[in-house]
């Protein structure tokens, strides 16, 4: 067998996104200890820029060694006890999945499930914190990566604490590519992952946690079933003057977190979280001009992922195959009862850029015409120039 060469990818999927050359290099860097000064110093700088991006003080903010599902697990498997009830947001893949992860720590789920497509209104979440019993959290999806739904989160903070319950948000397709505010919402805990709108690879987990959260963590009545999760364990390897061993941290992997934080920073979060939103309209309104419906038919709908309705006179899965083989493009279909039905095109991080907007609606155009189900050739980048030229 030869070296592995990967082919030219322009990944417009709901992640993997497109990973800046700094990061790779980052990633290419030697390899000190985990608990070389040297590394240290490494950790308490993406801890220190992880705090920026979630936009909060708390200490506990570190890196979950493993992708966004470690995050998840993470956040739920260290709150829920056996026997606690959590109300969780069901409106797509991400929440089915959340609620399935209450239920294997022993929790009893219960969800609020509404159409694929849709957000949860803050005003159900109430009426069920008011008629179920004690609560133990509320977890919700911020960012519904299997539909493009974009979850409201503050107004629901200060019904959890009425109700003492904790807040858990998964910012997984959102940090880094628009506003999440663990502070000012009054999240309790929130993860994320590297390899969306960080572009980075994937393989951590970025997870923040409260004071609120931390003292309901400590007065636990049973020990977190995951030893690898348990943050009391962790926590002693992300303290500054413990460094512990617990597990050997995902050197490179954090190098490249690092690089891509510090471009981050670069960039502004004010800028990124702009260039986000425009060229979301810019493909969108390209996409319309194709003849494709979006799936929240209605804003709020997600910048960092756009998913959009193809009719059944479009072989869906064929023209995927036609962008990945003749024009490199990844853009990604539909999960779950959504499969061949929507595309999920994802502009997140590194991904989001004009020249990509133009790239794929060109392809598609392309490959419209020839299947015949474009007739009017340039109509989506007409449409998409046009959002370009007015919205600077
Ligand atoms: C991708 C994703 C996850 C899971 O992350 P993995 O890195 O695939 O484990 C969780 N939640 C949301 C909203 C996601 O988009």
């Amino acid at each position: 067998m030869e070296e592995f060469c990967a082919p030219r990818r322009l990944l417009l999927g709901p992640g993997p996104s497109m990973v800046h050359p700094r990061v790779l290099q980052a990633m290419a860097t030697s390899l000190v200890g985990h608990l070389d000064p040297a590394f240290l110093t490494v950790m308490n700088d993406v801890q220190v820029r992880l705090r920026q991006l979630f936009a909060t003080v708390n200490r506990f903010t570190i890196a979950v060694s493993g992708t966004g599902s470690a995050g998840m697990e993470a956040a739920v498997v260290n709150v829920v006890e056996p026997g606690d009830a959590v109300i969780v947001g069901v409106n797509g893949v991400f929440g089915t999945r959340l609620a399935a992860v209450v239920e294997r720590c022993g929790g009893k789920a219960i969800r609020i499930e509404v159409p694929w497509g849709q957000i949860i209104e803050p005003q159900m979440i109430e009426e069920r914190l008011r008629r179920s019993g004690p609560v133990k959290a509320v977890a919700l999806v911020h960012a519904e990566t299997s539909t493009g739904a974009w979850q409201p989160i503050e107004p629901i903070s200060a019904m959890c604490r009425t109700h003492d319950a904790l807040l858990i948000v998964d910012a997984v397709t959102s940090l880094g590519g628009l506003p999440v505010e663990v502070d000012q919402w009054g999240i309790d805990v929130c993860y994320s992952a590297t390899q969306k709108c960080l572009s980075c690879p994937p393989g951590l987990a970025p997870l923040t946690l409260n004071e609120r959260a931390l003292s309901v963590i400590t007065s636990r009545r049973v020990p977190c079933h995951s030893w690898y999760f348990d943050v009391s364990l962790i926590a002693d390897y992300w303290t500054e003057h413990n460094r512990a061993y617990h597990h050997t941290a995902p050197i490179s992997m954090l190098y490249g977190l690092r690089e891509a934080l510090r471009i981050i920073a670069e960039e502004g979060l004010p800028a990124r979280f702009a260039r986000h939103h425009l060229n979301s309209r810019a493909l969108m309104a390209g996409l319309m001009a194709l003849g494709l419906d979006p799936l929240p038919p209605a804003d709020p709908r997600l910048p960092t992922l756009l998913c959009v309705t193809v009719p059944p006179s479009i072989d869906e899965g064929a023209v995927r195959s036609q962008l990945l083989e003749r024009f490199g493009i990844e853009i990604g279909g539909g999960l779950g009862h959504l499969k061949g039905k929507v595309w999920r095109i994802g502009l997140m991080g590194e991904s989001s850029t004009e020249a990509n907007v133009l790239t794929l609606l060109n392809a598609l155009e392309e490959i419209g015409i020839q299947n015949g189900w474009v007739s009017v050739p340039g109509m989506a980048l007409q449409a998409a120039a046009y959002i370009y030229s007015v919205g600077r």
